[in-house]
């Protein structure tokens, strides 16, 4: 018997086949799942044989590293069962389960209760004595503050909340973790790391793409819901937590809450000044014409979705007050990039205007390549005291590093029960607190257009504070 358990539910979805396996390949080639059994579970009747072809194919299409030697080890691993959600056929799995056992919702949304409940209803949510088991849920948790809440009492009717791990996958990313060592253990950032030094945060997340083939989810949930109450809200928290005395899931996870608790709420009032949605019309990516959002296959002609959303948060608290953090995300913008963009204030001082000094950023560049910027005000070379914007650049990888996608670092935590990478509900909670009087108000009203392939609304310039301008998504943040 292997010492630990895997289920997938939803073995048969688009996750598992492009981002699960090809991880779970990849941590099998180091080495570190030898004694992991993965058992897919799923509605059709596969046989194992099936199975494994099935994840042969995914892997020869998505694990990069893919070789015919290492997958005649892996697919040892894997196993198969075919059946409905429900305690009756899931208890087919009983058998399969080691002491250390951990599921995997890799489902609809809609169903995560379903599953959760009925994985209680079949026994297995209880840890053995001689180990544990635990429940790993992908966003989006809920659709507002209170089906997010209605899910959680759903899943804890089984579950205990230490026995959850909400992935939001950003926080498995190389980049998102680096934030954290980059800030946290260099001796020259914390000092600055405040309102005293710091005049704006820019959180951008921007893509080419169009709706592609998610209309149907996407036209339901909107820019807002897909990436500002997740993935922007991990960065913005991350970027502004008190730093950690020590490696400790439940104290970054305390920072984190403490962070959102102090966001200076939203109100049905200010909702404009705090929030701006857009839609996006025909336009071109580079050459390529593209059509609008309402001409995309599976849109209703009349969606008022906002395809864009840009928000505008503060902090009150010591480190951060007067600080505005700009968070935005859209689609089909002007280039995939994204970035977490510090800048700092003027230099005061004649010598500074004297040789131009502009003002300094630090820059978490995510997309499209991650490395990290400082622009800084550096001598001109000449005969004339003058000074240029110079940038040093730290690439994120060196030549012999290889990176890791989210995920592999996720089943890892998971299975090793790191709790550090995965939301506590609270977060979740808070999150949804902050976004609560933007969801109400956007219900009506329609948001402002921009052209594919452009910055976004030209509205998004009312968020900012005098004198600032958003960072061009053209030019890729510079
Ligand atoms: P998917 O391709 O639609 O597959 C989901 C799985 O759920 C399939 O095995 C499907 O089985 C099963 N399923 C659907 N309806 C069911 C029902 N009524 N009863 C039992 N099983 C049912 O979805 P996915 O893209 O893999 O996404 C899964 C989860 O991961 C979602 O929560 C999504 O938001 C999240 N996620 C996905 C990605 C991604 O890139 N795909 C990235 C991040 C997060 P059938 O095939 O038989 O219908």
């Amino acid at each position: 018997m292997p010492a630990m358990t895997l289920v997938i539910l939803g073995a048969s979805g688009d996750l598992t086949q492009r981002l699960l396996m090809p991880a779970l390949y990849r941590l099998h080639t180091l080495g570190l799942t030898r004694d992991l059994r993965i058992v897919g579970y799923a509605k059709e009747r596969w046989s194992r044989e099936h199975f494994e072809k099935h994840i042969q194919k995914a892997l020869q299409a998505f694990a990069p590293d893919y070789k015919t030697s290492d997958w005649n080890r892996f697919r040892h691993q894997l196993d198969y069962v075919g059946g409905e959600l429900e305690a009756d056929q899931l208890g087919q799995l009983k058998s399969k389960l080691a002491p250390a056992s951990l599921f995997y919702l890799a489902l609809p949304p809609q169903l995560f209760g379903t599953a959760a409940k009925a994985l209680g209803q079949a026994g297995f949510a209880k840890s053995p004595r001689n180990g544990w088991r635990r429940l790993v849920v992908e966003k989006p948790f809920g659709t507002d503050l209170a089906s997010a809440q209605a899910l959680r009492q759903e899943m804890h009717e089984y579950w205990e909340e230490e026995q959850i791990m909400r992935i939001d996958h950003f926080l498995g990313k190389e980049t998102t973790q680096n934030l954290i060592v980059f800030r946290m253990a260099n001796r020259f950032i914390e000092p600055v790391w405040n309102a005293q030094h710091i005049a704006q945060v820019q959180i951008t997340f921007a893509e080419t793409l169009g709706v592609e083939k998610r209309a149907a989810y996407y036209d339901k949930a909107g820019a807002l819901r897909d990436m500002l109450q997740n993935h922007l809200m991990q960065l913005f928290s991350l970027t502004a937590i008190a730093p950690l005395a020590e490696v400790n899931a439940e104290i970054l996870r305390d920072h984190k809450v403490e962070v959102l608790r102090s966001v200076v709420p939203i109100t049905p009032a200010t909702v404009d000044a705090h929030a701006v949605r857009g839609q996006y019309r025909a336009g071109a990516i580079g050459r390529k014409k593209v059509v609008g959002y309402r001409s995309e296959p599976g849109i209703p002609r009349s969606s008022c979705t906002e395809t864009f959303a840009a928000l505008r948060l503060e902090i009150d608290n010591w480190r951060w007050c007067g600080v505005p953090f700009y968070l935005r995300s859209g689609k089909r913008l002007a280039s995939n990039y994204s970035e977490i963009a510090v800048q700092f204030r003027d230099v005061p001082g004649g010598l500074a205007k004297a040789v131009s000094a502009q003002n300094n950023w630090m820059i978490f560049r995510i997309q499209p390549v991650e490395q990290l910027d400082l622009v800084v005000t550096a001598k001109r070379p000449g005969l004339e005291l003058a000074g240029r914007q110079v940038v040093l650049t730290a690439p994120y990888e060196m030549p012999h590093d290889r990176g890791f996608s989210a995920y592999e670092q996720l089943i890892m935590d998971a299975i090793e029960g790191f709790r550090g990478h995965f939301l506590r509900f609270d977060e979740v909670e808070c999150a949804w607190k902050i976004l609560a009087p933007v969801l109400d108000a956007w219900q009506t009203g329609a948001p402002d257009f921009y052209a594919a392939g452009s910055e976004g609304p030209s509205t998004q310039k009312r968020l900012l504070d005098p004198g600032q301008t958003w960072r061009s998504i053209a030019r890729n943040g510079t």
